[in-house]
């Protein structure tokens, strides 16, 4: 075991507090004050140069030692689910409604008890950046960091991040050069007809009968577009019309979510349904405008950060507990965003599965699941190791 490991292992009691209290507080997408402002005391304590204010709650640590002019970027996410807890835990939220269902308070843990550890024992050269982010959850908070100048205010030469997952042994590293996330479009298609009487469909324009089509023709882009070895989903999720049996609706409404793990398969996508809407539309005589609302492009990771996330993994946890190439997933993150911009990696750090069951094996996003503690200093660990190589 590492030396840095072993001192994680003797703070990870203060920072499993840590993580509770934020669990117990969850706050919404750019509602995270509480949490902004816990990490920033904390930074500002261990000798940090604090940030904050960019994209709303968002906090920036810097952390000079030395003459070195490597600068490394770290991020956290912050921000909870509007999900009710259901897990009867002690550390259950307090607040109605809302819940860190997805780990970020144990994210934003991970990365202060190695911020701790990076200030007083550290053993590096070069310029630190710990980047906290609001917002991750379909809000792209880490977009709008950048809208206000992340990287011109603090540049990185690389940047790292790391994202719990329940279904896999609980500490196992698993890291994946590529495409690894998938992008996210969330798509409206609004449908408009000629409402009537629904005795008399031909004095009318049906915008039931229209928007039926364009779901089914919306399937055959998988089947029929997409190169088959490629990755893509079309789902729709809402269809929104009408209230009687006997009234020909004026709008129908199509809410989609469209998911790619390449960039070209993902503007082929769009283009296809722009396509198809229209001409299912002009068939059936009633219009439809395609509206797409800010989306989350691939999650990329470059093959030389990821090389280093890969020694730094195996040397921490051995190679029987590293997944070097992991399968990607349809899942997205707005880490992606920064990776478009900067070099790095995002990793996956394994929650707990079937062998250890609880709240860790659950899947993020459910009202049971809860963050596996015990990843805390193998995480901080992992951070700290990764600082140390990459700013030696
Ligand atoms: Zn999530
Ligand atoms: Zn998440």
């Amino acid at each position: 075991m590492s030396t840095v490991l072993d001192a994680l292992q003797s703070s990870a009691i203060t920072f499993t507090a840590l993580r509770r209290d934020l669990h117990q507080h969850p706050e919404i997408g750019f509602q995270e004050f509480r949490t902004s402002d816990i990490v920033a005391q904390r930074l500002r304590d261990w000798g940090y140069e604090v940030t904050l204010g960019l994209g709303g709650t968002g906090v920036v640590g810097q952390l000079r030692k030395g003459s070195g002019t490597r600068r490394l970027g770290l991020r956290a996410d912050m921000d909870a689910l509007p999900i009710q807890e259901a897990t009867g835990l002690p550390h259950a939220s307090c607040h109605e409604g809302l819940m860190h269902a997805c780990g970020h308070d144990g994210h934003t843990a991970m990365l202060l008890a190695a911020a701790e550890y990076l200030a007083s024992k550290g053993n590096f050269q070069g310029t630190l950046n710990l980047i906290f982010q609001p917002a991750e959850e379909s809000l792209g908070g880490a977009r709008k960091m950048m809208e206000d100048g992340l990287f011109e205010r603090f540049p990185c030469d690389a940047v790292f991040a790391m994202h719990n997952m329940p279904g896999f042994p609980q500490g196992q590293l698993l890291l994946r050069e590529g495409a690894t996330m998938a992008s996210s479009e969330n798509i409206l298609v609004h449908i408009e007809g000629k409402g009537s009487h629904g005795a008399m469909p031909h004095l009318g324009a049906d915008p039931v009968v229209a928007g039926a089509s364009i779901v089914m023709a919306l399937q055959t882009i998988v089947s029929r577009n997409v190169p088959p070895l490629q990755t893509a989903v079309v789902t729709v999720g809402a269809f929104q019309s009408g209230v009687a049996n006997n009234v020909i609706p004026q709008t129908a409404t199509l809410k989609l979510s469209v998911r790619a793990l390449d960039r070209g398969v993902r503007l082929l996508l769009r283009e296809r349904i722009v396509d198809l809407v229209e001409a299912q539309a002009k068939s059936f005589g009633v219009t439809a405008r395609v509206e797409f609302l800010p989306g989350y492009p691939v999650l990329v990771n470059t093959a030389a950060e990821t090389a280093l996330a890969r020694e730094v993994a195996i040397d921490l946890v051995g190679p029987a507990n590293v997944v070097q190439q992991t399968e990607p997933l349809t899942g997205s993150e707005d880490f992606a965003y920064m990776l478009e911009k900067v070099p790095g990696s995002y990793l996956f750090i394994g929650n707990g599965d079937a062998s250890t069951g609880g709240h860790g094996a659950c899947m993020v996003h459910n009202p049971n699941y809860d963050f596996e503690d015990r990843n805390i200093p193998i995480g901080a660990a992992y951070w700290v190791h990764l600082a140390e190589r990459f700013l030696a």
